[in-house]
């Protein structure tokens, strides 16, 4: 009711909405001539094998300059960009920059063996998203495999029927299937078999504190068991302490990825950063 609609679908601004929904209509609003402003940009962030420490991967993470409120977080505009369906078209360009992106790096002979590709639920089950992705693969004229999507658990386990055929298609397609936020979405052991995914995301909640917290610590533990008899890929993702990735690798974690090795680098700065990546000196 807050939300009052005027003729030809036009909202206004009425006295008694809160401030918060009256917030929320003028980001969405500035939300709409975003993408034609060129006000988004991609960043990388890179994952580090945890026995090796060499360089596998890259997340591409979404970033909104808008003129007036500068950064604003993924936090406070997907969900609104989800709510008003203007994600499948956001989640387009993600797509095609990244690909680009990647197709740049690998002519350059710098390209890391995947870079992910964050999924909405909406893209997933009203975005003709296999199209979207093969399209963007075709203009890049990259390999399906450079190309990782991760999915959250949430979706995954709530919509069942919706995301199985989706995800068998995408496999099928030869991209790389990845499960993020893992541990928040109570997984069925069976389902997720069946999935036939690559890669268990262990949400950042859990890795902060379990070096002092049991329970999250089982939880790690737990993820990353399951990942090993499964044949998975298992990633800590939010690793900031090196005490963090010790534990892991001891506890058998594949790869890390977090402020601890990198935070989120401009195109740029990742260039710069793939360029150097046999010489990473972090050790820990
Ligand atoms: P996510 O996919 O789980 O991404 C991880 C988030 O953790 C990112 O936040 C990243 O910057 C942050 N992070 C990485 N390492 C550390 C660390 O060591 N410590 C801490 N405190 N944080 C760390 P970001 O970029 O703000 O993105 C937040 C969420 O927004 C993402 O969570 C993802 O769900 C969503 N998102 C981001 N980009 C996109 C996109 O292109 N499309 C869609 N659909 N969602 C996106
Ligand atoms: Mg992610
Ligand atoms: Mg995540
Ligand atoms: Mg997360």
């Amino acid at each position: 009711q807050a939300k009052a609609k005027g003729p030809g679908g036009l909202r206004f601004f009425s006295p008694e909405m809160s401030g918060r929904a009256r917030e929320r209509l003028a980001l969405e609003a500035d939300l709409r001539g975003a993408l034609e402003r060129r006000e988004f940009s991609l960043h990388y962030q890179p994952q580090m094998d945890l026995r090796s420490g060499e360089l596998t991967g890259l997340e591409a993470l979404i970033r909104w300059t808008h003129p007036l409120r500068g950064n604003v977080a993924p936090a406070a505009f997907i969900p609104l960009a989800e709510e008003c369906g203007l994600i499948v078209e956001l989640g387009d360009w993600v797509l095609r920059t990244a690909c680009r992106q990647i197709r740049r790096w690998s002519d350059a002979g710098l390209a890391p063996r995947h870079t992910a590709v964050n999924i909405s639920a909406v893209q997933l089950s009203r975005g003709r998203l296999l199209d979207s992705v093969r399209r963007a693969l075709d203009e890049a004229g990259i390999p399906p495999e450079q190309l990782e999507l991760e999915i959250t658990e949430s979706f995954v386990m709530l919509e069942r029927e919706l995301s199985f055929q989706s995800l068998a298609d995408l496999r099928a397609l030869g991209v790389r299937l990845s499960i993020d936020d893992f541990g928040t979405g109570y997984s069925s052991l069976a389902y997720l078999q069946q999935l036939k995914v690559h890669k268990l995301k262990i949400d950042m909640s859990f890795v902060r504190d379990m070096m002092n917290n049991s329970g999250n610590a089982a939880i790690v533990r737990a993820v990353i068991a399951l990942g090993q008899s499964l044949g998975l890929e298992v990633i800590a993702e939010g690793v900031e302490q090196a005490a963090q990735a010790r534990h892991l690798r001891e506890l058998g974690c594949d790869v890390m990825q977090g402020y601890l090795f990198s935070r989120p680098l401009t195109a740029e700065d990742a260039t710069t950063f793939l360029a150097g990546a046999g010489k990473s000196t972090l050790t820990f």
